[in-house]
């Protein structure tokens, strides 16, 4: 039976190695990789990522480069925009919504939610592709409670100093605890 986690080598023709239920390590010629595929339950593909966890020279491999794929299409621009107008009617409190692929198609959900100042606990939705969350007059940066809430896997969009009209934004993508930055520009169409 698969792990949960594999283990595979990058050779020059060919990655090799079981592959696990969740994600895998992969060890190429420029270190190591952890790389994952989010499916629905139907087992549509919603989200691929290739993260860098270390940098090693690793003689005889070939290399591997970081990625992230939307395998159903980049999420929609329409959505960004949709969450952007909710979290500047609201710049004291943070807020969250989620991108969400439901019936074959990108939604925006706004779950439950219970947003202070420094911080919002909400209901995290299932099939989320990408999460978005204020962080009020503060700047966009993901924050040690951000990393403690990114444990799963998803691209995660963080707006901040929403009193500017320049407002600043963040994103990355979080694969199981390893996180890698992402162009905003990059992830939506
Ligand atoms: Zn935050």
């Amino acid at each position: 039976m698969k792990g949960i986690v594999g283990y595979q080598v990058n050779h020059r023709d060919g990655v090799l190695g079981e592959s696990g239920q969740a994600y895998d390590y992969i060890m190429a010629g420029n270190g190591l990789f952890v790389r994952a595929e989010k499916l629905a339950p139907g087992g549509l593909a919603l989200l691929r990522a290739t993260v860098q966890v270390a940098e090693a020279p690793v003689r005889e491999l070939a290399p591997l480069a970081p990625a992230v794929e939307f395998p159903q299409g980049k999420p929609l621009e329409l959505h960004w925009h949709a969450f952007l107008a909710l979290a500047k009617q609201r710049p004291s409190v943070e807020v969250y919504a989620a991108v969400v692929w439901r019936d074959g198609a990108y939604h925006l959900a706004v779950p439950e939610q219970e947003g202070t100042g420094a911080h919002v606990e909400y209901q995290a939705v299932a099939d989320t592709v990408v999460d978005m969350h204020s962080h009020g007059h503060m700047g966009a940066w993901f924050s040690t409670t951000d990393d403690a809430d990114d444990t799963g896997f998803k691209v995660s969009v963080v707006l901040g100093r929403l009193d500017m009209l320049t407002y600043e934004v963040e994103a990355r993508v979080s694969v199981y605890g390893y996180h890698d930055r992402v162009y905003v520009g990059d992830i939506f169409r």
